[in-house]
Parts: structure tokens; sequence; C-alpha cells
């Protein structure tokens, strides 16, 4: 059997079946965004990495170094962030071919520190290899989390409310300008996608806001994209989703590029990854603190969970169900 016949989450399912074992300083091992460690009294340790590769994740001749860099630092804040937690320290770990520049590499560090010091994270080591040709860039970060601010991907309930951070799909459709050439749009457009896709903000300020007042049930962060994302919610709490189209928040930039391409704007933001916004959900009483919210965090309600397992679906305007499609999976 190959990896592709078992796909990327099937793979990490066998891994767990034989690393998985009882641990009573393990909270939550495999299956989230980060890993859960018993610290201290009032809060937990949070562990998540991130790899990216050359010509897999990332290409020079799309991207800066710095931009690769900030971005790497940014994906895995993003899933501190959905757990309901602050930085504390990051490792980075390079594997390089010889003929790399070493301005190169300094500008990916660059990159990261950039994006590190911005949200409270220092680079406190790492490892450095040979590579054959490509360069690979393993980032871990620690986090933490006060124990009754834990937010997991298994604590939807039926009558839940979804909501979501932000845009989504504009990560997706900046990568589709630099695959069709910049110079199609206007430069604001064109600029404002290549940001979504190159320098993402992780969700860190927004949960906190968003955790004061509304004590959301559950959060991931939308890497793979929204229909992908959202099953991995909906499996984890036994629950299943209706996601009402109409309301999937897309940015104008991203109907523009629809247009050109003739690819739905509505499948960016379904299937199109690594917008690193936030997913979560909120029991429906708590609605009532929403409005004043969602204007500080740009947080939009897209639709609600439901009790049937097997339902994770699209609704459009008229009612009808339709499929939410694939999200990103390697393999
Ligand atoms: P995210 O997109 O939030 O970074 P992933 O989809 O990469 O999460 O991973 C899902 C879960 O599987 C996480 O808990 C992650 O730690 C775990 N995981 C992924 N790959 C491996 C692996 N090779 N070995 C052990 N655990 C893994
Ligand atoms: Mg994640």
């Amino acid at each position: 059997m190959l990896l592709s016949d078992v796909g990327e989450f099937g793979l990490i399912e066998r891994v767990a079946e034989i690393v998985g074992g009882d641990d009573e300083r393990v909270v939550i091992g495999i299956g989230d965004d980060c890993a859960v460690l018993e610290w201290n009294d009032a809060k937990y340790l949070l562990v998540t990495t991130d790899t990216l590769v050359e010509q897999v994740h990332f290409r020079l001749d799309w991207a800066t170094p710095e931009d690769v860099g900030g971005r790497a630092i940014a994906a895995n804040l993003s899933d501190i962030a959905a757990m309901g937690g602050t930085p504390l320290a990051a490792t980075v770990s390079i594997a390089t071919p010889p003929e790399l520049a070493v301005d190169t590499v300094e500008e990916l560090y660059r990159g990261m520190q950039q994006v590190s010091a911005k949200y409270g994270l220092p680079i406190v080591g790492g490892d450095t290899v040979k590579s054959d040709r490509w360069i690979t860039l393993s980032i871990t970060v620690l986090g933490e989390v006060k124990k009754g601010n834990l937010l997991t991907r298994s604590g939807a309930r039926p009558g839940d409310v979804v909501v979501v951070t932000g845009t989504l799909g504009d990560a997706a459709a900046g990568l589709d300008v630099l695959e069709r050439g910049t110079g199609t749009m206007s430069p604001e457009i064109e600029g404002r996608l290549l940001a979504a896709h190159l320098r993402p903000e992780p969700r860190l300020r927004e949960i906190q806001l968003l955790f004061d007042s509304l004590t959301p049930t559950s959060c991931i962060d939308l890497s793979d994209g929204l229909a992908s994302d959202l099953r991995h919610i909906c499996t984890a709490s036994g629950v299943g989703a209706e996601v009402e189209l109409e309301k999937v928040p897309i940015s104008v930039e991203c109907h523009n590029i629809a247009a050109l391409t003739g690819k739905p704007a509505l499948e960016y933001a379904l299937s199109g990854g690594e917008d690193f916004e936030l997913l979560l959900t909120i029991p429906p009483d708590s609605v009532g603190d929403l409005p004043r919210l969602l204007r500080a965090t740009t947080t939009k309600v897209i639709g609600r969970i439901v009790d049937d397992a097997s339902i994770v679906t699209g609704v459009d305007i008229e009612g009808n169900r339709v499929a939410l499609g694939k999200g990103y999976e390697h393999f």
C-alpha cells in the first residue's frame, strides 16, 4: 500500500495507533491544532510544529525569503490561536543545500524574526543540516493557555452557531495571481491577494477578544480550507454542520480574480487553504454579544451545528443542500 492510497489523514491515523499511548501528562495528543500538555495548576503547555518544503509549499521565484520565513512563523502561531493560547517560544530547523547563498538564509530568518517579534515569540534554538537540493524549514512553537480558555476541535454541540474571522479564499486567490503572473488586475487588488497568501496574520488578538465574551465551544484554524477544516471539527465533536453559502465572507478582490479565472469565488473560499482565519462554534445564547465583537474582529456567522453527524453540507439561498467540496490534503 502506498501513502497515496491512505492519504495524509489516513496516514496520521496509522501513526496515532502506533504512538498514541495513554499518558496522564498528555491532555490532547495527535488530532488537534496543538498538542496539549499538563504544565501547572493554572495553565496548559501547547506544542505545534509545521514544515515547509521548497517547491511544494513555496518557490523563491514567487516569494522573497522574508515572506517565506514570516509565513512559516504565522502558520504555527495560527495553531496556537486555534487553541485559545498565547505564544511562548519557537525553535527553527533548516535543511539546505550547500550551494545556497548565506544571504538567503539570513533573509529567511529576518522574515521569521519580524513576525515573531510582532507577536512576542522569541526564537530560541533549532537545528541546521544539509539537504540535497531544496530547502526544508521546520518550526516548532510552544504556547500556553489558561486551563479554562482551552479550545479544541471536539467541543462543538448541536445548535451552536458557526463563525469565521476575516474573508476566505484570498490566500488561494493570491496563489493564482502568482501562477497566472502579475499584471492582469490592478496592482491594489493583486497586492491585497498576494499579501493574504504571503503574509497571513495569525488571529491571536481576535481569539482573546472573542473568548472574553463568547465562550466558544470549539475552534480550528483554516489551513486546509473551510470544507475540510469544518469536517475536522464535526468529526472530532461527533456532530454535523450546515453552512449558509451566501453568508461565507468573500472579498471583492477574490470575486475579481474569480471573474477572470472562471473558477467560482465560493470554490476559493471553501477549498482554498492557508487563509489562517479561525473557524469557531459558539453557543446560541452567546450570540447576543456578537454584533459589537463581530465588528471588532471581522467575524461572521456562516452556519450552525446539527445533531446528525453524517451531514456536513452547504445550503444555498433557496435552502437546497449543496456539497462543500474537498479541501487540501497531502499525497
Ligand atoms: P494543522 O493543519 O493544524 O497543522 P495537521 O493537519 O498538520 O494540523 O495535523 C493534524 C494532527 O496530526 C496534529 O495533531 C498533528 O500534530 C498530527 N500529526 C500530523 N503529522 C504527524 C506525524 N507525522 N506524526 C505525528 N503526528 C502528526
Ligand atoms: Mg491548524
